[in-house]
């Protein structure tokens, strides 16, 4: 059926839209913009007050369906996206089964299609069973719809393995989403390598971990003209590293997540395994270069890595506990409150993070408002505050550093294809 939305106030990527206005919503498709629409019929919902912008795009989400729905099933996970404005999501390859072959992406994509409740995108495996000895069939998971390739939550770590994948992406022009972290230097330490590891005494995951990784991929990326990602950027080094790439004009892009601009590594002396993630929270001279890599270009996206784990996982020592956030329902709040609230970065610049950037990196024709394209979009009240409470999340991962934490910015509905996948009880459909 379709949707009129009344006097929403248009933020963010969107052509020819701008201002109040009521936007009629058809097919799944947006179909007028305009002041007083008139849509006989239609169902209404009265945005007056609100805030409305393309529906965010997730390029990096932990899924974890199938093999460990203890974690976290395909629903719980996309009904979370929705919740926290996400109306795509692009899912990791690192499930039981690894999303390894044509086969087993068709089938993760159509279970996603038949919810219907964000655009799932799996991200295919670089290497077969992510055990980083043998490259999967690239062309092939690209024929069954992957927009992009990741062994992420693994380095790949064979150098000569990565070279050839990068040899037949460039002929894909599709990007491979690079976890950098050098597994020989980082092992399965818990944290930072800096003052909390030695508050701890206990080893540490060191900067130069990330950077050579980063160095290692952007040069073998650039030696075929091969568009890499690299993802959760964490790092001063890393990122200006990144910055020095792109001035060259290679094809290289890259992502960080909330946690890594909002908190340090002096979480992990409060919060314990909640704080554990990969690669590690930092120091605040790192938290300082992302935010200015953001605010200059450098990183282009804002991606969750949502992570979902069980909570007698996270129950763990330090040392055993997995490591991961889960990021969904807080990352637009977030980023309102640590970017746009502290006169960091400007509405438009934060969206355009989350929406049409991802959306031109993975050659999504999404993360833009405009008559003609997709009814993907959500309504926020930029100003509304809101106490994180984990045991109210719809993930059924509770993990996360920002628990308790007042976060200003709230989600209060979510739009996909013309259908409403989540809204507030306040929020009335008639
Ligand atoms: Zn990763």
């Amino acid at each position: 059926m379709a949707l009129l939305i009344q006097n929403a106030t248009v933020v963010g990527p969107a052509e020819g839209i701008s201002g109040q206005v009521d936007l009629l919503l058809e097919h799944g498709m947006i179909t007028a913009a305009g002041e007083g629409l008139q849509a006989p019929g239609a169902m209404v919902l009265d945005a007056r007050g609100l805030l409305v912008c393309a529906g965010l795009i997730d390029m990096h989400t932990h899924l974890r369906d199938p093999g460990q729905t203890h974690k976290e099933t395909l629903e719980t996970g996309c009904r979370a996206a929705a919740k926290g404005g996400f109306t795509s999501l692009a899912c990791m390859a690192n499930t039981d089964p690894v999303t390894d072959t044509p086969e087993l992406l068709r089938a993760l994509r159509a279970r996603g299609a038949a919810l219907g409740l964000v655009n799932l995108y799996p991200v295919g495996a670089v290497t077969r069973g992510l055990k980083g000895q043998e490259l999967t069939d690239l062309e092939g998971l690209m024929e069954a719809g992957a927009l992009a390739f990741s062994d992420d939550g693994v380095p790949i770590m064979r150098t000569d393995l990565l070279r050839e994948a990068f040899r037949r992406t460039e002929k894909l022009g599709v990007p491979i989403l690079s976890h950098c972290e050098d597994a020989e230097l980082v092992r399965n330490y818990a944290v930072n390598e800096g003052p909390v590891s030695r508050v701890l005494e206990i080893p540490g995951r060191p900067a130069i971990a990330e950077e050579l990784m980063v160095q290692r991929d952007i040069m073998l990326a650039a030696e075929f003209g091969a568009p890499v990602h690299i993802c959760h950027v964490s790092t001063k080094g890393a990122i200006e590293r990144i910055r020095q790439a792109k001035e060259q004009g290679l094809l290289v892009t890259c992502e960080t997540c909330p946690h890594y601009f909002a908190l340090t590594e002096q979480e992990i002396l409060t919060r314990g395994t909640m704080a554990k993630v990969n690669p590690p929270l930092r120091t605040p001279e790192d938290l300082g270069a992302v935010l200015e890599g953001l605010r200059d270009g450098t990183i282009d996206v804002i991606a969750t890595d949502h992570a979902p784990h069980a909570a007698d996982e996270k129950a763990l020592s330090l040392a055993e506990a997995p490591s991961g956030i889960s990021g969904l329902e807080t990352a637009l709040a977030a980023a309102l409150t640590y970017l746009y609230h502290t006169g960091m970065m400007s509405l438009d610049d934060i969206l355009s993070k989350m929406t049409a950037e991802p959306a031109f990196i993975l050659g999504l024709s999404r993360g833009c408002l405009a008559v003609g394209e997709a009814a993907d979009l959500i309504l926020f009240d930029p100003d509304e505050e809101w106490t994180v409470d984990p045991e109210q999340f719809v993930s059924m991962g509770h993990n996360t550093p920002f628990a308790g934490l007042t976060l200003k910015g709230r989600v209060k509905a979510s739009v996909m294809g013309g259908n409403v996948t989540w809204k507030e009880e306040s929020i009335r459909v008639l």
